[in-house]
């Protein structure tokens, strides 16, 4: 496996997964329409990588386009198949992935996660591609207890977006279940991905839209916001505030590369994988923990719970440590620590 297409590569995650896959070798073509991101992170690859040989040239290719651009996507594989290097598989990073625009604005959602994907799918089978590793969520799980969440418990998203991400789940597999190609197909569903490469030069790009915790505690450091606000402070909890299970974005980028793999290593196959790290940390204990490494104080105000907020996500991660050959490396503080620095070299993004 050698050529790769990355949609929505100069996103937050994909951006990340490009460093990655760049580092081991791997050719890629970022497509992306660039509705949440510019192109500026695939540029600043070039000074990550500036000590190794890389052929930016050869091997980083960016295309400006919507994936629901069925003929772009057809130009692309047909390319890539006419100078005799066709796409060997596909990360599917694209879509869009807020949860309070989505209950605002449904519709946006379900053509931009659900038709962007079917398009993607068709082309493939057209073009003999079927590996294919799509960014599924955690947020699709029902989570009412304390419990890790493990792959075959209840799916019962709560909202347009969790929806989205059920639904293309199942899209991939009945396209597994037709048999119309060698499909395989790595569902990864992603806990909470923070952090950024320990250089500060890609991250995150904060948004006051975000619905993620991390963005909002950095815009409270940046001076943007002036306290924190914590939706609810009597949940079920030791400190009554909600926890989630953090991965820092270089251990979620590794699990990508690992998944190709596995996909690669094996006949026809699909899996449903929890990237997570299996570790729960609450809102205050993030906010300690970033007060703790950056220094700066965050002041909280509580208000109303959020509603389809949890009291509890958190990812029983053993499929993947098995399955995978892969194991997230960074703690919490290291993630703190990185993200900060992303924030303090960019305080207002690229
Ligand atoms: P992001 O918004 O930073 O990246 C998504 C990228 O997709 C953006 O660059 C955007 O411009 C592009 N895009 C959106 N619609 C497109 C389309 N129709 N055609 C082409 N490009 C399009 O988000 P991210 O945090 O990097 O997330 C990547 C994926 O992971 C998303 O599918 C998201 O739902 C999923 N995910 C993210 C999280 C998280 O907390 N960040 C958690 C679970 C799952």
């Amino acid at each position: 496996m050698n050529r790769l297409l990355l949609t929505g590569g100069c996103g937050y995650i994909g951006s990340h997964t490009c460093y990655v896959l760049l580092d081991a070798g791997y050719e890629l073509i970022v497509i992306d329409s660039n509705i949440n991101s510019t192109d500026i992170p695939l540029l600043k690859l070039r000074d990550l990588n500036y000590s190794k040989y890389i052929n930016f040239d050869k091997n980083l290719k960016f295309i400006s386009g919507d994936i629901r651009n069925i003929d772009l996507l057809r130009s692309i594989f047909l390319e890539s198949q006419k100078d005799g290097n066709p796409i060997d598989g596909v990360l599917h990073f694209a879509g869009l992935k807020s949860v309070s625009e989505s209950i605002l604005n449904p519709i946006s959602y379900w053509e931009a996660n659900v038709g962007g994907t079917i398009s993607l799918l068709k082309v493939m089978n057209e073009f003999n591609c079927g590996t294919i590793v799509f960014s599924s969520s955690a947020s699709i799980y029902y989570s009412a207890g304390l419990k890790l969440l493990k792959e075959n418990d209840l799916i019962k998203p709560t909202s347009p977006y969790g929806y989205t991400k059920e639904v293309i789940e199942k899209i991939l597999m009945s396209t597994f279940e037709s048999r119309s190609q060698n499909w395989k197909i790595a569902n990864l569903r992603y806990f909470n991905p923070i952090g950024a490469h320990p250089s500060g030069i890609i991250g995150e790009n904060f948004s006051t839209k975000s619905d993620n915790l991390f963005p909002h505690i950095c815009m409270v450091a940046s001076r943007e916001k002036s306290y924190l606000e914590v939706y609810g402070n009597d949940w079920p909890t030791n400190d009554g505030t909600c926890i989630r299970d953090y991965i820092h974005v270089l251990d979620l980028a590794e699990a990508h590369m690992s998944a190709l793999k596995m996909l690669n290593d094996s006949s026809s196959k699909i899996e449903n994988i929890n990237i997570g790290t299996g570790n729960g940390t609450s809102v205050l204990e993030l906010v300690t923990i970033f007060e703790e490494v950056s220094g700066y104080q965050i002041p909280v105000k509580f208000s109303d719970r959020r509603k389809g907020d949890v009291p509890f996500s958190v990812a029983d991660n053993s499929l993947a440590l098995d399955i995978l050959e892969w194991l997230p490396k960074r703690n919490i503080y290291q993630m703190c620590k990185d993200g900060f620095k992303w924030l303090n070299k960019n305080p207002k993004g690229y």
